[in-house]
């Protein structure tokens, strides 16, 4: 009798890491198992810059960082980008055992893991016997402990309270700044993003009265960048499938100083040539960033990748390409990226952009590597946990042929 169940085979790369057996052999292909093993292990810790940018349309980086040093914050200057500024991130600390325990699901103790405190809804359970006050450690749904603190709440308030902190954090594994706690945050005079995704809008390099579409926007990290780096003078069309996710970004964007500054609306972008014609051939520059499968995002304490993920990924990307290349005027600009590592949603979806008639524009960023297929060894750029101590990262930029030229 045939079994109807397929058994997965997987492998652990490094502890809480899992690939299924296809995407390892495939990942193979482009690394070595020790370069693996290292890029695994550093996606289990956070980078050791905790970088922000500023919002130049309301403070200088000089004016900002002077204000926040003025209280003793330790903050420093990006070597390269001016308008990054980065924070020292502590760690690893040894955590005290506490006797009672607070399970935390993944989210909520990847951030009690750097220092956030644990909110109720992140609480998966609490040891009976916690009562206000009480030492405890956080645990993540692996096992590993995140960080020791004190019981906001008894253990029986739980199930009954939505909101508010179950367990404020003294002592985490990392220690990342409280940037959501300055009123500088509050005063949308910086937006916490990584080096590489403020690369993203440099390499765009929005001008004014330019008209430019972000077809995956929110939260509106990449759209606020763009809105800054033309001066609010650029015509900016921000788009997602999300309608919560959009109010996040009409929520970030608002904080910033940027109402008015752009137009939103919430679309699946691989419909955007039927749903808006207005914009078909009339835009200059357009941004995907589009769901990838987030092999670069840390710190990541575990999980779990398969080779069909990648590739429905990858199929799923190339149909914001598609679109793209139908809103874009003859000689307009496309500029791809993503926070994965796999070529699939990367270098081969270039190569797919190329098949449609774009053309590949040679960029680089300082401290950066090239491309991982040869072709675009000089023309693509890539950030590496493991090599330069970021978020791993992709970034490609395109142009649709001038019809003169073709
Ligand atoms: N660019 C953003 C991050 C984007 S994350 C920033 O810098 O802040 C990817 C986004 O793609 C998610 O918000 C998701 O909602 C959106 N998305 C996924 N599928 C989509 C689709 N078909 N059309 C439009 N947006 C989509």
């Amino acid at each position: 009798m045939a079994s109807s169940t397929t058994v997965r085979k997987e492998v652990e790369i490094v502890k809480g890491h899992r690939l299924d057996y296809q995407l390892y052999k495939y990942l193979l292909q482009y690394f070595s198992e020790g370069e693996l093993e290292r890029f695994f292990e550093s996606i289990r810790k956070p980078p050791s810059r905790y970088y922000v940018r500023v919002n130049t349309l309301r403070v200088s980086p000089e004016e900002l960082m002077r204000s926040l040093r003025e209280r003793s914050i330790d903050v420093y200057p990006d070597e390269y980008l001016p308008e990054a500024l980065w924070f020292p991130v502590k760690g690893p600390n040894r955590v005290p055992s506490a006797r009672k325990y607070v399970l935390a699901d993944k989210r909520a103790a990847e951030s009690v893991y750097v220092g956030a405190n644990l909110y109720i809804p992140g609480v998966v359970r609490m040891d009976e016997e916690v009562r206000k006050g009480d030492e405890v450690n956080v645990i993540a749904p692996n096992g590993e402990v995140m960080a020791f603190g004190i019981s906001e709440v008894d253990s029986d308030e739980i199930r009954s309270t939505r909101r508010g902190i179950a367990v404020k954090t003294l002592v985490s594994v990392y220690e990342m700044p409280k940037v959501r706690e300055m009123r500088e945050y509050e005063q949308g005079l910086f937006y916490d993003q990584s080096l590489p995704a403020q690369w993203v809008g440099r390499v765009i390099d929005p001008r004014p009265n330019e008209v430019i579409v972000d077809m995956n926007a929110a939260p509106g990290g990449k759209t606020s960048h763009i809105i800054q780096l033309s001066e609010g003078k650029a015509v900016v069309h921000a788009f997602d499938r999300s309608e919560g996710k959009v109010r996040e970004l009409i929520e970030v964007l608002s904080r910033l100083g940027m109402d008015g500054l752009y137009r939103v609306e919430v679309r699946d972008t691989r419909y955007l040539d039927v749903d808006r014609p207005d914009l078909v051939n009339s835009v200059d520059k357009v941004l995907i960033d589009p769901p990838c499968t987030d092999m670069g995002v840390r710190p990541r304490l575990f999980d779990v990748k398969t080779m069909d993920l990648v590739i429905s990924m990858s199929n799923y990307q190339r149909q914001f390409i598609k679109v793209a290349w139908k809103l874009l005027k003859p000689g307009g600009v496309l500029v791809y990226s993503t926070c994965t590592i796999p070529p699939l949603e990367n270098e081969d979806n270039i190569a797919y952009a190329e098949s449609l008639g774009f053309e590949v524009v040679n960029i680089s960023v300082p401290n950066a590597s090239g491309g991982l297929i040869s072709k675009y060894r000089d023309s693509v750029v890539r950030f590496y946990p493991h090599i330069h101590d970021t978020p791993g990262f992709f970034i490609a930029k395109l142009r649709k042929p001038d019809q003169r030229r073709q």
